[in-house]
């Protein structure tokens, strides 16, 4: 996989363009960072809103617990206790007797009652919610009646805040035995209440404690667990596909300009007219060629070619038929060269011919082979037909020639001295 992606992204193609066009590679570069930064702050977001979402949902169910037990208390204390039948594992509340109420009572049939009271029966319900579901309810209390209700770390902490005006305290507990969302709001004393809670010096409207909520943190665990998964997905598919779309999207681009700037390259080195290369391309190339030739000293050869008196050509045909001429005779020329040989449009009717590696002798021949390829065969464009020939200026890089003045100026000689002896030939210096 590492290895696709290193093929794919790193080495190929579009770093072959890069050379051209290494913006792109910096732009790409940035548009990734950029995009990464982007995708991650989004999910980022939504992974911890969505978890806040989870823990107020849980701390809504919560609530709805403490709400519900607060009013099955009331209906409790509002009765002033229930009777339950004492039978099977149902026992007496020995706490009542302590604050003087008798919670047994026989019926005329026989069986006895025992009374339930508010905070009797908030245990049952919760060892009942316990059992099934993992939620516990405990209320407690900073001054205690039942020992065995006395708060714990959170539940002491929540009462000394209710102290201090706080109406509801929550929290994640991941390090008890069993984590969970924790949860306590206070109870404050009402008339049924003082019956039972008077002796602790209590009134009407004093907090006398508070019941604690638990709830399990396993079900919510598993639902952020489930959450980061889809999340973390939902961000590498995101991010592979706005990456990937950027990628191609660049790859293109990097491509139509590649094309654009080849095009451009081509253009600016191509002769309008005839299609051989331009006298700007043909000098730089020469340099360089001299430039070889002198390291391998290899013999370079170079022909100067002109049309002759095609002054004439123009005059008597027109112009344009003068321009199918010029097309024509490079065409032969080009024709006529090795794959390796260059030749450019020097000026107006004239070409230079570079042959790398080519003798005097060779050169001369090329040259008269040239000349005698125009000069056997005529020139027709619609109706005109012409005989057309040139005048070669052939010659080779010589020890003496410090840059491509000198042989230039030599081949340029040549052609002049051929011009001289009547055209239509070749002369060698
Ligand atoms: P010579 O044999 O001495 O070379 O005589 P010539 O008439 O060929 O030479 P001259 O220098 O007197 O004239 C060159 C002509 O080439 C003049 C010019 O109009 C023509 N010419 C130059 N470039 C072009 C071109 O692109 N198209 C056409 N049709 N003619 C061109
Ligand atoms: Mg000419
Ligand atoms: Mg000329």
């Amino acid at each position: 996989m590492l290895k696709f992606c290193y093929n794919q992204f790193m080495q190929p193609e579009l770093f072959k363009y890069f050379k051209y066009f290494k913006p792109v590679k910096v732009f790409l570069i940035n548009l990734s960072l950029i995009i990464l930064l982007f995708i991650t702050a989004i999910y980022l977001g939504i992974y911890l809103r969505t978890n806040n979402l989870l823990l107020r949902t849980a701390r809504n169910q919560a609530a709805s617990y403490f709400d519900l037990i607060v009013t099955t208390r009331s209906w409790n204390a509002h009765y002033g206790g229930v009777y339950v039948e004492k039978k099977g594992d149902v026992k007496t509340n020995p706490y009542l007797r302590k604050i003087g109420v008798e919670p047994d009572v026989r019926c005329e049939d026989g069986r006895v009652l025992t009374l339930r009271n508010p905070a009797a029966m908030t245990g049952e319900i919760s060892d009942l919610t316990n059992s099934k579901s993992g939620v516990k309810f405990n209320i407690t209390s900073l001054k205690l009646i039942n020992p065995d209700n006395a708060p714990d770390r959170f539940e002491e902490k929540a009462l000394l805040e209710f102290e201090h005006g706080k109406r509801e305290v929550w929290e994640i507990d991941r390090k008890a035995e069993q984590p969970a969302l924790r949860y306590m709001k206070p109870l404050f004393i009402e008339q049924p209440c003082l019956r039972c809670h008077a002796s602790l010096g209590y009134k009407l409207g004093d907090i006398r404690g508070g019941i604690s909520v638990s709830i399990p943190l396993r079900e919510l665990d598993q639902t952020m667990k489930t959450n980061k998964v889809i999340i973390l997905s939902l961000s590498t598919i995101t991010l592979g596909l706005l990456l990937g779309t950027s990628y191609l999207m660049a790859r293109q681009l990097v491509r139509k300009l590649d094309a654009a700037q080849e095009q451009l390259r081509e253009i600016s080195i191509t002769d309008e007219l005839t299609g051989l290369r331009n006298r700007r391309y043909i000098v730089e190339r020469l340099k360089e060629e001299i430039k070889k030739t002198k390291r391998s000293e290899k013999p370079l050869g170079v022909i100067m070619i002109d049309i002759d008196h095609f002054k004439q050509v123009n005059d008597t045909h027109g112009h344009a038929f003068g321009d199918a001429v010029l097309k024509t005779i490079a065409r032969r020329i080009r024709a006529n060269l090795r794959e390796y040989d260059l030749v450019g449009r020097f000026g107006g009717e004239e070409f230079l011919v570079i042959c790398p590696e080519f003798s005097f002798d060779a050169t001369i021949e090329l040259a008269e082979r040239i000349c005698g390829i125009i000069r056997i065969k005529t020139i027709t464009e619609g109706t005109t037909e012409v005989s057309a020939t040139v005048s070669a200026g052939a010659t080779v890089l010589n020890k003496e020639d410090i840059n491509i003045d000198s042989l230039i100026s030599r081949a340029d000689n040549a052609l002049y001295r051929a011009k001289e002896q009547g055209r239509d030939r070749v002369v060698a210096l």
